[in-house]
């Protein structure tokens, strides 16, 4: 079975609950890039000044810094395996990974496409507000995220569909079922 993942997908396509379920399941590490980036943010150190109002505003941090997260884990990452959540973000960033996972053997096998409509995003989106209180889940920016989705993420799905890597899953279908189908695709 592979264990070497990424999970790719717009906000609020149910890539964290997935992601948190599949590492209980497998007991695989799931770093999520955005849990990193608010941890930092409420540490209230200088770095997490610096992230605070690009999160805040939807717009992604910046590549150093995203490399930097992931320069420390990478050769865990390749021993243990990996369910990574929110990297890349953008072909630009996955091309910097390759160059520091390719060395130790990090880099992924599989790669899931979680496709949901935009009107359901928003619709979901809207409702975590209400729970969680993310500072970055008003409508503005909701659309501002998903209009960078479109943009800058989603061309990876043809970057890692050349590679032979991804599989697109319809996210919209009930959380046990997403989790089921991710667990197939990871059979192989
Ligand atoms: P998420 O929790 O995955 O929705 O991420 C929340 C926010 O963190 C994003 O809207 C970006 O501002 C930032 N972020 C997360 N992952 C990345 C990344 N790979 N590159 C740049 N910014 C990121």
């Amino acid at each position: 079975m592979v264990n070497k993942i990424l999970l790719v997908g717009p906000p609020g396509s149910g890539k964290g609950t997935q992601g948190v379920r599949l590492s209980e399941i497998l007991g695989l590490e799931h770093v999520a890039i955005g849990d990193l980036l608010r941890a930092e943010i409420s540490s209230g150190s200088e770095l997490g000044e610096t992230i605070k109002a690009k999160v805040a505003a939807g717009e992604l941090v910046d590549d150093d810094l995203i490399l930097g997260l992931i320069e420390t884990r990478v050769e865990e990452a390749a021993e243990k395996g990996y369910i990574l959540d929110g990297f890349p973000r953008s072909v630009d960033q996955a091309q910097k990974g390759r160059k520091l996972a390719e060395p130790v053997g990090a880099r992924p096998e599989l790669v899931i496409y979680f496709d949901v409509p935009d009107d359901i995003v928003v619709d979901r989106l809207t409702a975590r507000a209400e729970i969680e209180g993310r500072a970055d889940d008003n409508e503005e920016t909701i659309r501002h995220r998903l209009a960078l989705f479109h943009e800058t993420t989603k061309p990876l799905l043809e970057f890692y569909e050349k590679q032979g890597k991804a599989r697109m899953i319809d996210a919209t279908a009930p959380v046990d079922e997403v989790t089921e189908k991710i667990l197939e695709l990871m059979r192989g």
